[in-house]
């Protein structure tokens, strides 16, 4: 049989670019499944970005992920969008099919992943904090997938309204917006709680959300998108208080093996790149 020396071509286009650990869980995901694909995490400024995209054309990339700042100046350079992305107006994960390019979104995606192994969100009640990007991907996302009511809450409470705003236009959940005030008492009848803000990211690990802690109850599930440290302070609380709690390394993993599935078709094991990214984020020492 001749060789092939023809691998298949993805990456990430980005700015900075050079602390995006994604290059590291990817490739980590293609070689244990013996598959001849290459990440390239390629630094693209803003007005290269249109010449980045030809050029993943030219030469027939299977895909790419886009971080910022290109997550809504990449749209038009691509040929169609899937729904969440659409909604969302943002793109992550572009996509080969057939000869077009298509923007998706995994940010929310990876979220929803995590979450259904728990459990199904479709009637659930679910309080959000934040309303940048990771927000606006999760709540599009649980949104599409049935959940049945999501308040807000945010510092910002004109960003918090416009997200609460888009939702009610563009899904069926029934949405609104909540004051932050001090010590922030999550309602009883709430199943799903979520940060979504960047309170608790390193270095400022000991940061915490302006909650009453005592107002997270049993039975209530508790997420975090803070992908380092894993076990964030809320993740701490939550698990003292006897709920379950979900880490933003999984939905990190879990865009992976989205974006992945996406672009060869097939599904790789989570474990795999979860161990490459605690490599990778263990402090120093460990
Ligand atoms: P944005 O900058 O778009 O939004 C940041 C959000 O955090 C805003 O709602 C902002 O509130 C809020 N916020 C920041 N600091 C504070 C504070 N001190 N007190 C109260 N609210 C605060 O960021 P993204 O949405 O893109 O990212 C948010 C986090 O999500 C990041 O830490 C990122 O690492 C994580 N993430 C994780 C992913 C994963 O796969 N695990 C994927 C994507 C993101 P305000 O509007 O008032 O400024």
């Amino acid at each position: 049989m001749p060789h092939n020396f023809l691998s298949e071509l993805t990456g990430s286009f980005a700015m900075p670019a050079a602390e995006n650990p994604t290059v590291a869980m990817v490739e980590a995901a293609y070689r244990h499944h013996g598959l001849d694909w290459r990440y390239l995490n390629c630094e693209v400024s803003p007005e290269n970005l249109g010449a980045a995209v030809a050029g993943a054309r030219a030469m027939n990339w299977a895909g790419f992920n886009c971080s910022i700042p290109h997550k809504v100046a990449v749209i038009q350079h691509l040929d169609g969008l899937g729904t969440s992305a659409e909604i969302m107006g943002a793109v992550n994960c572009v996509v080969r099919r057939g000869k077009a390019y298509i923007g998706e979104n995994t940010d929310g995606k990876g979220f929803l992943l995590s979450l259904r192994e728990r459990v199904d969100p479709a009637g659930k009640t679910l309080v959000m904090f934040g309303a940048g990007g990771a927000a606006r991907a999760i709540g599009v996302e649980l949104a599409l997938a049935g959940v049945k009511r999501i308040t807000i809450v945010n510092r910002d409470s004109g960003r918090g309204q416009g997200l609460v705003d888009l939702l009610r236009a563009k899904t069926a959940v029934q949405a609104d917006l909540a004051a932050w005030t001090s010590r922030y008492a999550v309602p009883e009848d709430t199943d799903i709680v979520v940060n979504a803000t960047s309170i608790g990211l390193y270095p400022d690990v000991e940061a915490r959300l302006d909650i009453d802690t005592s107002t997270l109850r049993p039975g209530m599930i508790v997420a975090d998108v803070i992908p380092n440290p894993p076990q964030t302070r809320l993740l701490a609380d939550a698990g003292e208080r006897g709920c379950q709690t979900l880490d933003g390394l999984g939905m990190l993993v879990n865009q992976g093996v989205i974006g992945i599935k996406y672009w060869t078709g097939i599904d790789v094991d989570p474990a795999v790149m979860r161990r490459k990214l605690q490599e990778l984020f263990a402090p120093p020492g460990n």
